[in-house]
C-alpha cells in the first residue's frame, strides 16, 4: 500500500464549535496532513453557557475554551488572525495583516454576524448579541452604567427567539445582584417582529409568555421594529418604545467575505454545502455551523447541530486530504433545546414536547459542563 502524501495542509478557518470537534477528532486519530487553525479569537464561547455568564451564575473562564492550548494538545498549528478571503486559484487564504496561508484541503467555520444594517440606527445605538465574544464586554459595561446611574433605567431586547429570551432574562436576573432598591427601577421588555419562540411549540411559548409576565417584562409580538435611536425604540404601526439600552438579537447573516470567494451562497451569504459538507462548485474547500447552507437537510442554526458536525467534518477532511472519497452526513432532524429562564430555571422543548423547572435547568448544566470539560486540556 502506498502511503499518503505528509507534506499535505489542511486549513482550518475559524474556531467555532464545529471545529473544536475537527481538533478533537484529530488528537484521537492525526490526519497525514498538517493542519492549521487560523483563529480570529483564542478564547472561543460555548454558547451554551453564554447566558449563565450573563446571569452570574459563570465566570467567563467557564464559558471559553483556550484553542490555542487544545490545538497543541491535537498536534496543530495556530495562527492568531482573521481570514479576509480565500484565493481559490492558488488556494490561498488571505488574512488581514497581509499575510497569505498555502492549502490543499480548507474548512470554514465562522460562524455568523448580526444583520444589524436591517434596522436603521442599530449599528450606531444598539448592542448586538453575536459576536459573543465582545458581547460579554458590553453586558459588562452595560451593567456599570446601570449601576452609576441613579434615575430609573429601561431596557429593550429586540428578537424573540431563544437567544435573545434566554438572555434578557439573564440580565434581569444579574441587576436583581446590584445594589438593593436599584432592581425595582429597571424595566425590562421584549420587542418581536413575530411570534416569540417562533420555532417552538406552543406550550413552550406559553410557559415563557408566563415567565415573562411573572418577572414583570413586558412583551410585544408582531411588532417590526423600525429604528433604534439614542433613547426611543421605534416600531411600525404602534407606540414607540423609550431605551436607555436596547440588545439586539435578530437574524444574523454570514461574513460578507464568504461572497468574494466565488463560492455559491444562499440569502444571507451563507455558503452552500453537499451532505459531505464540501462547498458546491470546490471538493477542497468544506463547511460547517452557521455560515453554512445544508443544502439537501436544511437545519436552524444552532449550536447544536456545529456540534454534531464536527466528527462527520473531520472524517471528510481526512479522506479527502488523503485522496479518498469522502461520505455524506445527514444531521439528525430535531433536537432537544434546553433554553435557561434565569440562573435556576429552565425550560425543555422538543418537537412538541415541553418540561420545565430548576432540575432542567441543572440537566442543562450538566450537559453543558461536561461537554466543556472535553476541551479543557
Ligand atoms: C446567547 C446565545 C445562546 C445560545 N445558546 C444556544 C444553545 O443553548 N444551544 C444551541 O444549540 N445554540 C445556541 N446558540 C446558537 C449558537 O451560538 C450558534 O449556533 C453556534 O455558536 C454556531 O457555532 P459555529 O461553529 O457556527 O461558530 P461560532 O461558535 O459562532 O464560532 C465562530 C468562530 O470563528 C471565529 N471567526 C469568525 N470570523 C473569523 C475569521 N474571519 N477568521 C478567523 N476566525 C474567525 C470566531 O472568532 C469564532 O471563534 C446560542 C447563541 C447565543 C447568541
Amino acid at each position: 500500500m502506498i502511503s499518503p502524501p505528509q507534506d499535505r495542509r489542511i486549513v482550518l478557518i475559524g474556531g467555532g464549535h464545529a471545529h473544536v470537534g475537527v481538533l478533537d477528532a484529530f488528537r484521537r486519530r492525526p490526519p497525514a496532513a498538517q493542519v492549521i487553525l487560523v483563529a480570529r479569537d483564542l478564547l472561543t464561547p460555548y454558547s451554551g453557557l453564554i447566558p449563565g455568564v450573563v446571569a452570574g451564575a459563570y465566570a467567563p473562564q467557564d464559558a471559553h475554551i483556550d484553542l490555542a492550548r487544545l490545538a497543541s494538545a491535537c498536534g496543530v498549528a495556530i495562527v492568531h488572525g482573521e481570514a479576509e478571503g480565500v484565493d481559490r486559484a492558488g488556494r490561498q487564504v488571505r488574512l488581514r495583516d497581509g499575510s497569505r496561508l498555502t492549502y490543499d484541503v480548507l474548512s470554514i467555520d465562522v460562524g455568523v454576524t448580526p444583520a444589524l444594517d436591517a434596522i436603521e440606527g442599530a449599528a450606531e445605538f444598539a448592542i448586538a448579541i453575536k459576536p459573543i465574544g465582545t458581547f460579554l464586554a458590553k453586558v459588562e459595561k452595560l451593567l456599570h452604567e446601570i449601576e452609576a446611574s441613579d434615575r430609573p433605567q429601561r431596557v429593550v431586547m429586540v428578537g424573540g427567539g431563544a437567544a435573545g429570551v434566554e438572555v434578557l432574562l439573564a440580565l434581569q436576573e444579574r441587576v436583581q445582584t446590584m445594589a438593593a432598591g436599584q432592581a425595582g427601577q429597571i424595566r425590562f421588555s421584549l420587542v418581536t417582529a413575530g411570534e416569540l419562540l417562533a420555532g417552538h411549540n406552543a406550550r413552550v411559548r406559553a410557559a415563557f409568555r408566563r415567565i415573562l409576565t411573572e418577572r414583570s417584562i413586558s412583551l410585544r409580538e408582531g411588532v417590526r421594529v423600525t429604528r433604534i435611536s439614542g433613547d426611543t425604540v421605534e416600531l411600525e404601526s404602534a407606540p414607540a418604545e423609550q431605551a436607555d439600552f436596547v440588545l439586539v438579537s435578530t437574524n444574523a447573516r454570514a461574513p460578507d467575505w464568504l461572497a468574494n470567494t466565488g463560492l455559491p451562497t444562499n440569502p444571507g451569504g451563507f455558503l452552500r454545502v453537499l451532505p459531505t459538507l464540501q462547498a458546491e462548485g470546490d471538493p477542497d474547500v468544506f463547511a460547517a455551523g452557521d455560515c453554512a447552507d445544508l443544502v439537501a437537510t436544511p437545519r436552524e442554526k444552532a449550536g447544536v447541530y456545529a456540534v454534531r458536525a464536527g466528527p462527520p467534518l473531520a472524517e471528510n477532511l481526512r479522506r479527502r486530504v488523503e485522496g479518498r472519497a469522502t461520505e455524506p452526513w445527514t444531521p439528525q432532524a430535531r433536537h432537544l433545546s434546553l433554553i435557561t429562564a434565569g440562573a435556576n430555571y429552565a425550560v425543555a422543548s422538543r418537537g412538541v414536547f415541553k418540561l420545565e423547572g430548576e432540575w432542567v435547568w441543572w440537566l442543562k448544566r450538566w450537559i453543558d459542563r461536561r461537554w466543556m470539560d472535553q476541551y479543557r486540556i
